[in-house]
């Protein structure tokens, strides 16, 4: 029998998605969220579930590897990302994925990465604690083989200067940020959200941005 996923990961999940939606960067029932749990285990989003409107049994256990503990239940896709991303950084507990419009149309003019300088909100960033900063968000191409792409974010993170910013883009796909609780993570998402969006707003008004 599985064991039960502890209520507080659940209600992180489920709050998470209404947030998530409430910013429209979660449409159809595309992005999943996933939390942390002791001893290996990670609650992760089900596949095919609005954001919007999660419940307890949208939610289910996987494994490091994205092994699911109840075999009858189907994570989301991407369960393997986020796998990924809990094996190579152990301190983080939540990572959650979205599909913005800024970030997907930003990714998609992008070379490998969008720089973000000067903005306020790069300190919602660890290790930056003023705007006079600037951040190589790296973007990869989007791929449906997930574990190519999970092969591909690595090899990308062995190539970054350390530590690795908590966050990566997909083309013309999305955005995966994490961070150490739930409310980090989405902090970090926000702050991203936010900069990206100045930066396609520039943009459309025949500026650049730095
Ligand atoms: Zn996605």
């Amino acid at each position: 029998m599985p064991n039960r996923i502890p209520e507080a990961a659940i209600h992180a999940i489920i709050e998470a998605g209404r947030r998530m939606a409430e910013r429209n960067w979660v449409p159809a029932t595309a992005g999943n969220i996933s939390v942390r749990l002791p001893g290996d285990r990670v609650a992760i989003t089900r596949s095919g579930f609005h954001k919007a409107h999660l419940s307890a049994d949208a939610v289910m256990a996987v494994d490091l590897h994205g092994a699911p503990e109840d075999p009858a239940l189907r994570p989301s896709a991407e369960t393997g990302l986020h796998c990924g991303i809990y094996r190579a950084f152990p301190d983080t507990r939540a990572v959650v994925h979205g599909h913005s419009i800024a970030n997907t149309v930003l990714s998609r003019r992008a070379g490998d990465t969008i720089r973000l300088e000067g903005y306020e909100l790069l300190k919602v960033l660890p290790g930056l604690d003023t705007h006079a900063a600037a951040v190589a968000l790296p973007v990869l191409d989007n791929d449906q083989d997930i574990p190519r792409l999970q092969a591909a974010v690595e090899a990308r993170w062995a190539r970054m200067a350390a530590p690795a910013l908590p966050a990566y883009l997909i083309r013309g796909h999305g955005i995966y940020v994490w961070g150490p609780d739930m409310d980090a993570a989405l902090a970090r998402l926000e702050g991203l959200e936010f900069m990206l969006a100045c930066k396609m707003a520039a943009i459309s008004l025949g500026g650049s941005d730095p």
